[in-house]
C-alpha cells in the first residue's frame, strides 16, 4: 500500500522549513521593511515564493487545480528535489530505464543513492516482466519514466506505465518534457487516480521558454507540500514568473509553432531517410529525431566543421545522432549539409 508518510525521509518530514519574509503577508500594498532589501529600484524586491499567479494560469490551461502543482527551476530541479524527499543517501535506490535522460543518473549519484537502469527493449518499450523483480524491493522508493523518451524519441504504452504506476508503493515520476509533441495524451488525468503519481512538464520545450527555466509537477496536493517544504524559497525569478506569465497569453503561438515543429519533424524524417548512410530514422513523438547512420562519429564531426551541431548519442545507442528540429531554414541547412556529406 503507498503511504506517503512511510516513504518521505525522516529528516524532510521533521524539517522546520525556512520561513520566507513574505509567508505571513500576501498582499501587494504596504511598507515592506521585513526582507533587507534595497528600497529603491525594479528588480528589489523578492520574487513570490509560491509564484500564485503563475500557478492560477497554469492551473486554467492544465485544468488542474494550483494546489496540485507545484513548480521548479526547471524540471531539473524537480527531479533533484524528488531524490532528495524520498531517497536516504547511501541506503535507498531509485530505479530508471536505458537509454533516457542523464540528469536522472546525475541526480540520484549527488544525491548518493544508487540508480537501477531496466534497458529497454529492441523497439525502446519497457518490459513490465524485467520491472516486476524491483516493484518489491524495499529501498526503491523512486521510479523516474520518460515519455517520451529522450534519446529514443518514442512514448511507452501507456498499460506498462498504469501497472508499474498500479503496482509499486513508492513513487512514479513520469516526465513528459515532450509531450506537446505526442501523438499520445499527457497522464496528467490520472494524478487524482494515483496519489503516488508525479507527471512532470516543462516550459522548455514546446513553450519555447528554456531560458526561464520553469519546471511542472503535477500531483497529488501532500507531495506538493513536500516540495515546497523544502524547496529553496525563491526558486523562481520575478522576471522568468512574468515572462512564462506572459507567454501563458499566447497561446496561439504556441499552438502554431508545435505544428509547425511536427511538420518539420516529418519533413526532416523523410530527407534523413533517403540519405546514402541512412540505416534508420526512428518514429518520433518529441522535437527531435533519432537516426542510425553508417558511422555517427564521422558524421557528427562533417557536420561540426560546417558549424551545425547536432547531438552524437553513440554511447548510448549504437550509431545513432539525435536531431532537434529547427526551423525551416535550419532544416534545409542541416538537409543540404548532410548530403554534401560523403562516406
Ligand atoms: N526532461 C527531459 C526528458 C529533458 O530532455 C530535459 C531537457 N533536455 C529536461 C527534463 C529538463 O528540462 P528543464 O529545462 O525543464 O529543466
Amino acid at each position: 500500500m503507498f503511504d506517503l508518510n512511510k516513504l518521505v525521509r525522516e529528516n524532510v518530514k521533521s524539517l522546520k522549513p525556512y520561513s520566507s519574509a513574505r509567508d505571513d503577508y500576501h498582499g501587494r500594498e504596504g511598507i515592506f521593511l521585513d526582507a533587507n532589501e534595497n528600497p529603491y529600484g525594479l528588480l528589489n524586491r523578492y520574487p513570490d515564493p509560491f509564484q500564485k499567479e503563475l500557478k492560477a494560469a497554469i492551473s486554467q490551461i492544465k485544468e488542474v487545480p494550483d494546489d496540485m502543482i507545484f513548480l521548479g527551476n526547471g524540471s531539473d530541479e524537480i527531479i533533484d528535489l524528488s531524490f532528495r524527499i524520498l531517497c536516504k543517501p547511501g541506503v535507498d535506490k531509485a530505479l530508471t530505464f536505458s537509454p533516457s535522460y542523464g540528469m536522472y543518473e546525475v541526480s540520484a549519484t549527488v544525491n548518493d543513492v544508487s540508480i537501477i537502469k531496466i534497458p529497454l527493449t529492441r523497439d525502446f518499450q519497457i518490459s513490465f516482466e524485467d520491472v516486476i523483480p524491483w516493484l518489491s524491493d524495499g529501498a526503491v522508493k523512486l521510479i523516474l519514466i520518460c515519455s517520451p523518451n529522450n534519446p529514443t524519441g518514442n512514448c511507452f504504452d501507456r498499460n506498462v506505465l498504469e501497472q508499474i504506476i498500479v503496482n509499486f508503493d513508492g513513487i512514479v515520476l513520469v516526465d513528459e518534457a515532450y509531450i506537446d509533441f505526442a501523438g499520445q495524451p499527457s497522464l496528467i488525468d490520472r494524478i487524482t487516480s494515483f496519489n503516488n503519481l508525479i507527471v512532470m512538464q516543462t516550459f522548455s520545450k514546446a513553450f519555447g521558454m528554456a531560458s526561464a527555466r520553469v519546471g511542472m509537477a503535477f500531483t497529488n496536493p501532500e507531495i506538493v507540500r513536500y516540495f515546497n517544504k523544502i524547496k529553496p524559497p525563491y526558486n523562481i525569478s520575478t522576471i522568468n514568473q512574468k515572462a512564462v506569465l506572459k507567454k501563458l497569453g499566447k497561446t496561439g503561438e504556441y499552438h502554431r509553432q508545435v505544428k509547425k515543429i511536427k511538420s518539420e519533424r516529418g519533413r526532416l524524417a523523410a530527407a534523413l531517410q533517403k540519405l546514402p548512410y541512412t540505416e534508420k530514422v526512428f518514429p518520433s513523438d518529441a522535437n527531435f529525431l533519432l537516426v542510425r547512420v553508417k558511422d555517427a562519429g564521422f558524421i557528427y564531426q562533417a557536420l561540426v566543421k560546417k558549424g551545425i551541431i547536432v547531438r552524437n548519442r553513440s554511447n548510448l545507442v549504437d550509431n545513432c545522432l539525435r536531431i532537434t528540429i529547427g526551423t525551416e531554414y535550419e532544416n534545409n541547412k542541416l538537409i543540404g549539409a548532410l548530403k554534401s556529406i560523403a562516406l
